[in-house]
């Protein structure tokens, strides 16, 4: 049966003309589905008796609820959904001053393999459809209103896999998040966070209004490909042409996310070279300091890494911020509970 969660608008609009309705009824159960939250058609009033006991028979509107729910220390909070087909993926729910951030999953694993990241480890089993992508964030939303005061305002699609890979079904997504008769976030409270695929960010640029972090992690090719082997295919240079090239609204910069891994990227140098990339790109360069793992099942399989000592984060940040640029740190979130960055892997 089809999900009408796996359609955008026009896609809606598109399925109702071909059931030889007007499009104005797609518009209806659009806005029932996400301003009202409406999980059954036969809530759906607007709509003609007839209309809602069709829609019964060849569709359904799908909802997930976690398996588990774990809270951390600090407030964050993973949910572990378990699929239709038996696969896992996790959303991380992230607390600010005021408001929360969600953490959205776009695919089962991943499969870039970047090699710090547990995700990576996994393999792409599958892509999200744009329902699972989307009712992470509904559930996330409706769990905030019963249990909290503070709105969920941020997402960022920084969970399992890389949401570029997953194209089609994370534009769609992101048209029913950004749509004002949909979830109705705004773009600038929307993030895609890519490793670099270049003909996909280039693409998306063009047909969304969102705000980019790009996970760079190294200022030079040789080190890269060591950490990011999505590199050997867009190495450095042509990333960097690629941001120069995408449109950017007036005062809004690139997030350029750098993981610290002790001895393999955070030295002097490094810092002096990612300064002299960057040059002349609106960015500001969020640190992420190495996070270690607590599962023993991948010691030995690349994730041996380690976090850079106190004092180095502090001088790789003092001498990029001399250089002009915005630096932050971040303080890692949920990792008593596995819910850091990187630390994704369904489990
Ligand atoms: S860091 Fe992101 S892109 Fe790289 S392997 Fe992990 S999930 Fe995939």
């Amino acid at each position: 049966m089809l999900d009408l969660k796996d359609c955008d608008l026009e896609g809606l609009k598109k399925l109702f003309l071909e059931m030889g309705e007007p499009a104005y009824r797609a518009k209806q159960v659009f806005q029932a589905i996400y301003a009202q939250g409406k999980t059954d058609f036969e809530t759906i009033s607007p709509l003609p008796k007839s209309l809602r006991q069709r829609l019964s028979e060849v569709a359904i509107l799908s909802q997930l609820v976690p398996s588990q729910t774990l809270v951390s220390n600090d407030g964050t909070t993973k949910f572990l959904f378990t699929l239709k087909d038996g696969y896992c993926i996790e959303s991380v729910l992230i607390p600010h001053n005021g408001y929360y951030t969600l953490c959205v999953s776009t695919q089962v694993g991943c499969a870039q393999g970047c090699r710090f990241c547990l995700t990576g480890r996994l393999g792409l089993k599958r892509h999200l459809k744009t329902s699972e992508i989307i009712n992470q964030v509904i559930w996330a939303r409706s769990f905030l209103k019963r249990k909290h005061p503070w709105p969920l305002r941020n997402l960022v699609f920084m969970g399992m896999g890389e949401p570029l890979h997953n194209y089609q079904n994370v534009l769609r997504a992101i048209k029913i998040l950004l749509d004002p008769l949909g979830l109705n976030f705004s773009h600038r409270r929307l993030t895609i966070s890519t490793v670099g695929l270049v003909p996909q960010m280039l693409k998306m640029s063009q047909e969304v209004n969102i705000s980019w972090a790009i996970s760079l992690h190294a200022p030079d090719d040789d080190t890269r490909n060591l950490i990011v082997p999505v590199n050997k295919r867009y190495p450095l240079a042509t990333l960097i042409e690629a941001l120069k090239r995408m449109p950017l609204p007036p005062r809004k910069r690139f997030t350029i996310e750098y993981v610290m891994l002790k001895d393999i990227n955070t030295s002097k140098d490094h810092a002096l070279r990612l300064a002299y990339l960057l040059r002349n790109i609106p960015v500001k360069i969020n640190l992420i300091p190495y996070n270690p793992h607590f599962s023993t099942e991948f010691k030995g399989a690349g994730l041996e890494f380690e976090r850079p000592e106190e004092r180095e984060i502090l001088s790789f940040q003092q001498i990029l911020q001399n250089k002009g640029y915005t630096v932050t740190i971040r303080k890692s979130k949920g990792a008593d509970i596995g819910a850091a960055c990187g630390q994704l892997d369904g489990k």
